[in-house]
């Protein structure tokens, strides 16, 4: 079994288990179609190893630099801008920054990509303003790489291990790039926050949407918004979102975001999520609240207060499922179960991953009910397999006959056609239970989908 796939079941067993008891059903993990090469962020630090200049990541509780390469899941032309900056910097005898002594001058580099339109932002760090070469440096750069529409140059003297510091100098382009994120613009300089994996993002804002079930008259809270991408992709859907967020650069962020968009229907406020809550229970005025918090998870404090202003439906992003099981439990308590949980691969290649998870007021799902199903046969492994996704084998279907069909139907289609070797996996727990059978009318459809994808003949 490739490892990616080995990957996902392990990442889709851990969310069932943490999530068992507190979620009716944990969907099949929404997996990446590549694995690899996804992060859009990438950091090196330079330094001499046996007299060559090197950049790459120090290896964990060390100083020593680990060369080169990066470790695959990094965007392949932001390593190689890296390599070619440190062939630049040989070529000319560019001082490099030692982290023992605190001498030297060039010292990290920061290449970050916006997938979506092709622009790239290098953020060159240095320990001091004067920039001997610079025009040079700026000039051979971009012969090499017309694909960088930015140079920034970052002077950072500190010591500790913060990556840029305070001053910036634009030296090349405007400074920063833009990307899109569900059609929308988002615009990424050296120190904003934004997702690593761009595609894994839209997929996991998809779910949040799907789930938050939006109509027009619905008021939306995005709480621990960042820079407010998910409420502006949701922005078209309901009639207003109110995101809040506590750090100011995000909050600024957010504002140039909602200009860019004109999404007139979104502001963001400054605050503390919990304290926001507490100050806001009294007047019920959300209908859906999304929250998307830290590694941490949420406060006692704001689960209260949330199931005061009483919104139809929450919608937990969480990239943590040991505190999002806790907090489960406490929305539990507040009366508001879990009724559907998706994980979502954001960072294959690692034990991170994120869940989505549907909260509603008054459904029971009392135990003799409960049950935790983990469908191996039914995770969306395809695109390992160099297969057309069950989205895109969805969406194929749709857009040709206009009909709706599950992953269960298409699940079933592949089992008949042979394509699911079933052997390989243990039964579903659902499999002697009823399922409804496909109709020879979608049979007929996803049929013709998996020839078009060539995944039959
Ligand atoms: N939803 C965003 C960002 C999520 S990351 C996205 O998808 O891009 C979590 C965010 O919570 C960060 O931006 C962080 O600054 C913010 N945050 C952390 N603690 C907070 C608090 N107590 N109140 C409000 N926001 C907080």
């Amino acid at each position: 079994m490739p490892d990616y796939e080995k990957e996902l079941i392990l990442k889709q067993e851990r969310v069932g288990q943490l999530l068992s008891g507190l979620v009716p059903v944990v969907e099949p993990i929404i997996g990446a179609d590549d694995p690899y090469h996804y992060r859009n962020k990438v950091h090196a630090a330079l330094g001499i190893e046996r007299g060559r200049i090197v950049a790459g990541t120090y290896e964990p509780g060390t100083h020593k630099i680990i060369d080169g390469g990066g470790n695959g899941l990094e965007n392949e032309t932001a390593v190689e801008v890296i390599n070619d900056i440190v062939k630049i910097a040989t070529k000319y005898h560019m001082s490099i920054y030692n982290e023992k002594t605190g001498q030297g001058f060039l010292r990290r580099i920061l290449v970050r990509t916006a997938d979506a339109t092709g622009q790239m932002l290098v953020v060159v760090v240095v320990t001091d303003h004067m920039f001997p070469g610079k025009k040079n440096f700026v000039k051979t750069l971009v012969g090499k790489h017309p694909e960088i529409t930015s140079i920034v140059i970052n002077i950072n003297k500190r010591t500790d291990s913060m990556i840029l510091g305070d001053k910036s100098e634009v030296c090349y382009g405007p400074g920063f790039i833009t990307d899109e994120l569900l059609g929308k613009k988002f615009t990424i300089s050296a120190e904003s926050f934004y997702q690593i994996n761009r595609k894994q993002a839209e997929k996991l804002y998809s779910k949040a949407i799907e789930y938050a079930a939006l109509s027009k008259s619905n008021r939306v809270l995005d709480a621990y918004c960042g820079t407010g991408t998910i409420g502006i992709c949701m922005s078209d859907h309901c009639s207003s979102v109110t995101g809040v967020e506590l750090n100011p650069k995000a909050v600024s962020d957010a504002g140039h975001n909602i200009r860019k968009n004109n999404a007139t229907n979104v502001k963001v406020i400054k605050a503390d999520a919990t304290k926001y809550m507490n100050e806001n229970a009294a007047s019920g005025m959300f209908d859906v609240v999304v929250l998307d918090p830290p590694r941490e998870g949420t406060t006692p404090e704001f689960i209260k207060a949330c199931a005061k202003i009483s919104p139809s439906r929450i919608v937990y992003v969480s990239c943590n499922p040991e505190t999002l099981a806790r907090d489960l439990k406490l929305f539990a308590g507040e009366g508001y179960k879990a009724v559907n949980a998706c994980p979502v691969d954001m960072f294959s290649g690692t034990e991170h991953v994120e869940t989505v998870v549907l909260l509603s007021k008054g459904i029971d799902i009392s135990a003799g009910k409960l049950r935790v199903e983990i469908s191996v046969e039914d995770m969306d492994l395809s695109a390992a397999h160099g297969n057309a996704s069950y989205n895109k084998i969805k969406k194929h279907v749709y857009e040709k006959t206009g009909l709706q069909v599950s992953n269960l139907n298409i699940a079933q289609i592949k089992r008949k056609y042979g394509i699911i070797e079933r052997e390989n996996y243990n039964l579903p727990k659902s499999e002697n239970s009823k399922q409804p059978n496909c109709t020879p009318e979608k049979e007929k459809a996803i049929v013709a989908a998996l020839q078009y994808f060539k995944m039959i003949g």
